[in-house]
C-alpha cells in the first residue's frame, strides 16, 4: 500500500512542489484548497493526479471527519494568508486560518489517529526585529505583524502537542523561499518579471519600497524537501530552513535585470508607498546547521541560479503569452 499525505494550501508555491515531490516518492496525495471552483494554475501539470477537497480549515468538526475518510499517513499544514502586509488588512482571517486551523489539524490527529505525522510551516517572520543573528531555533520570538503572531502561535500549539501527547509533529522555520510560481505581490517575482519585460521593452518603470531590506532568500523547491525530510526523521522537532546567505532587493534587482543585459538603475524608482514602516523586518538570515546535522538537509539552488531560474521563467511566459 502506498503512503497517503494531506497537504493544505495545495494549490500554492509550496503545496504545488511539494505534491509533485510525493507524488514522485510514490505517494497517495490528497490536497486542501479553499474553493474549487478558483483555478489552480499550479496544479495543472499534476491535477488528475490528486484527490482534491474545499475545506474551512478552522472548521474542526470538517477536519476530523477529513481525516477520519481520507486517513493519511502525513499531513502537511502549509494553507495561510501567506502576504504578509495582507496580514495587516485581514487579521482575524489570518488568526483564524493560521492558528485555529494549526489547533484544529493537530486535534484531529489526536483524535482520529495519533500516529499521523504532522509537518506545519512556520516563518522566519516570527523573529520580527530578530535579537541575533543568525537566527536558529532558539532565538527569541517577538513577531511584528499578525502574519508573523500566526505562525509563531501555530509553531508554539505544534510543540505544545509533541510535549503533552507525543504526537510526531514538526514545525520548519522557513525563511524566504521563492520560485517562478510565486505570486507577483512577492518582491523576488514583481522584479524577476520587471526584468524579462524590460528585456522585451515592455516596462520602463520599476516601483520598489525598501531597496536595503535583506532576506535569505532560498529556493521553493530546497525547502519542500526539507518539510518531506522532518517527517521521515524518526523524531518530531522544529527546524530552521534557510541558506544562510542574505541578499538585499537592490542585490537582486542588479541580477534580474544584469541577467538580461540592462542596468536595474535605469528602471527602479523608490515609491514611498511600497515602503512598510517599523514593521517592515530588514534583515533576517538562518542558521540551519541543525537540519543539515539532523535531517542531511541543505540547499542546492543558490540564490543567483534562482534569480536567473525565475528571469527565464518569466521570459517564457511572457512570450509565450505574446505569442498566443
Ligand atoms: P516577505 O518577506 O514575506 O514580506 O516578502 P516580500 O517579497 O513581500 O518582501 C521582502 C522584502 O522586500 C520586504 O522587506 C519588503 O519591504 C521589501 N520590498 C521592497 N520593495 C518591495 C516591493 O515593491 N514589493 C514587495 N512585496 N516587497 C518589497
Amino acid at each position: 500500500m502506498s503512503r497517503c499525505a494531506l497537504v493544505t494550501g495545495i494549490g500554492g508555491q509550496d503545496g504545488s512542489l511539494l505534491a509533485e515531490l510525493l507524488l514522485a516518492e510514490g505517494y497517495r496525495v490528497c490536497g486542501v484548497v479553499r474553493s474549487l471552483a478558483a483555478p489552480l494554475p499550479n496544479l495543472a501539470a499534476i491535477g488528475n493526479e490528486l484527490e482534491l477537497y474545499e475545506l474551512e480549515l478552522a472548521d474542526g468538526e470538517a477536519v476530523r471527519r477529513l481525516l477520519g475518510s481520507v486517513r493519511p499517513d502525513e499531513v502537511y499544514n502549509l494553507a495561510a494568508v501567506s502576504l504578509v502586509p495582507r496580514s495587516w488588512e485581514e487579521p482575524r482571517r489570518t488568526l483564524e486560518l493560521g492558528v485555529l486551523g494549526a489547533a484544529a489539524l493537530l486535534d484531529a490527529v489526536l483524535r482520529v489517529e495519533p500516529g499521523i505525522r504532522l509537518f506545519q510551516a512556520s516563518s522566519a517572520e516570527i523573529f520580527g526585529e530578530a535579537s541575533e543573528s543568525p537566527q536558529t531555533e532558539l532565538t527569541v520570538l517577538a513577531p511584528r505583524t499578525p502574519y508573523g503572531v500566526a505562525k509563531a502561535s501555530a509553531q508554539l500549539l505544534v510543540g505544545c502537542y509533541r510535549a503533552q501527547h507525543g504526537l510526531h509533529a514538526s514545525a520548519g522555520i522557513l525563511f524566504a523561499h521563492e520560485s517562478p510560481r510565486r505570486p507577483p505581490e512577492f518582491v523576488t517575482r514583481k522584479v524577476s518579471r520587471a526584468a524579462a519585460m524590460a528585456h522585451l521593452r515592455l516596462l520602463s518603470e520599476l516601483p520598489l519600497g525598501n531597496l536595503s531590506a535583506r532576506r535569505d532568500w532560498g529556493a521553493a523547491e530546497d525547502s519542500v524537501r526539507a518539510m518531506w525530510l522532518m517527517l521521515q526523521a524518526e523524531a518530531p522537532d522544529d527546524y530552521v530552513v534557510a541558506t544562510g546567505e542574505a541578499h538585499s532587493v537592490e542585490e537582486l534587482c542588479a541580477l534580474a535585470f544584469g541577467h538580461v543585459g540592462l542596468d536595474w538603475r535605469e528602471f527602479v524608482r523608490v515609491d514611498e508607498s511600497l515602503l512598510r514602516g517599523q514593521a517592515d523586518v530588514g534583515a533576517l538570515v538562518g542558521d540551519a546547521s541543525k537540519a543539515r546535522a539532523r535531517l542531511g538537509w541543505r540547499p542546492t539552488i543558490g540564490f543567483d541560479e534562482l534569480v536567473r531560474r525565475m528571469v527565464d521563467a518569466d521570459l517564457a511566459l511572457l512570450r509565450a503569452g505574446a505569442a498566443a
